[in-house]
């Protein structure tokens, strides 16, 4: 009988060990394993949504499916609302874009693994995510120097080798051009003549173009030194500022 007592402390203390380990709230850097859960049941929801919507490429849907959006929001937006069909603030009169558009414009380009893509307007840094997740070898330009820097912080500690420049996305980056996929996600009121230049031969670009509230996403493709031009959606996306 003398002996159960230190059994029971001894079971005691394994049991609490146990729960500690296991426990929900276990923080695990800087999300609870808790969270953690939640935002993947969030993010299955949103490509759920992103399927019923006619995303159908599966490389896409599993890029999004993986990429923790939640993590490229300012610190008030790091919920499961993250992950809701919608734009959101980024502050600095910024915002990400819907999830259904990044998988849609990306959805469009066709990326095979490792091409060249330049992305116009970094802003959180999510969509640059997705491209790097799909094996696109990512540059990035954001004209925001705070957002710049927020996004390069949050890809590095994420994972993400991309590489972020804070400069105004008219000029394109012409080190590093040609380019085999641009994608713009701020909206210039006319064609970009220099990112126009830095597309590749055989190269895709996808843009909002047009005025604060009249919008069309349009596809471009650089054929034998000419440019292809098709009209898509209409779409509304933060303007492409111009210094
Ligand atoms: N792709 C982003 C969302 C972009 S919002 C994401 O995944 O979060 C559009 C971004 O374009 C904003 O951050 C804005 O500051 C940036 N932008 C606007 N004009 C620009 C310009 N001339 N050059 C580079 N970036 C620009």
């Amino acid at each position: 009988m003398r002996k159960t007592g230190p059994a029971l402390i001894i079971f005691l203390l394994c049991l609490t060990a146990f729960w500690f380990f296991t426990s929900p709230t276990v923080c695990t850097g800087h999300e609870t394993t808790m969270e953690v859960s939640d935002m993947k049941e969030a993010r299955r929801l949103m490509v759920e949504q992103l399927i019923a919507y006619g995303i159908t490429d599966q490389k896409v849907l599993a890029a999004m499916g993986k990429v923790p959006r939640h993590r490229f929001l300012p610190a008030d937006y790091i919920t499961s609302a993250a992950y809701g069909d919608h734009p959101l603030p980024i502050g600095h009169d910024q915002t990400i874009s819907q999830p259904y558009i990044v998988a849609y414009m990306t959805e469009r380009m066709h990326l095979a693994k490792g091409e060249k893509v330049l992305e116009i307007g970094t802003g959180s840094g999510y969509q640059a995510a997705v491209l790097a997740e799909l094996g696109a070898d990512v540059y990035s330009m954001e004209i925001v120097p705070e957002l710049a820097s927020h996004a390069t912080d949050v890809l590095k500690t994420i994972g993400y080798a991309c590489n972020v420049k804070c400069g105004d996305g008219y000029q394109g980056w012409p080190e590093h051009a040609p380019f085999s996929v641009i994608i713009v996600t701020c909206a210039p009121g006319e064609l970009p003549e220099k990112l126009v230049e830095q597309l590749a031969e055989g190269g895709r670009m996808i843009l909002p173009l047009g005025g604060a509230f009249s919008q069309r996403l349009v596809i471009l493709r650089k054929k034998d030194g000419k440019i292809e031009q098709e009209e898509d959606l209409p779409v509304r996306f933060v303007p492409m500022i111009k210094k």
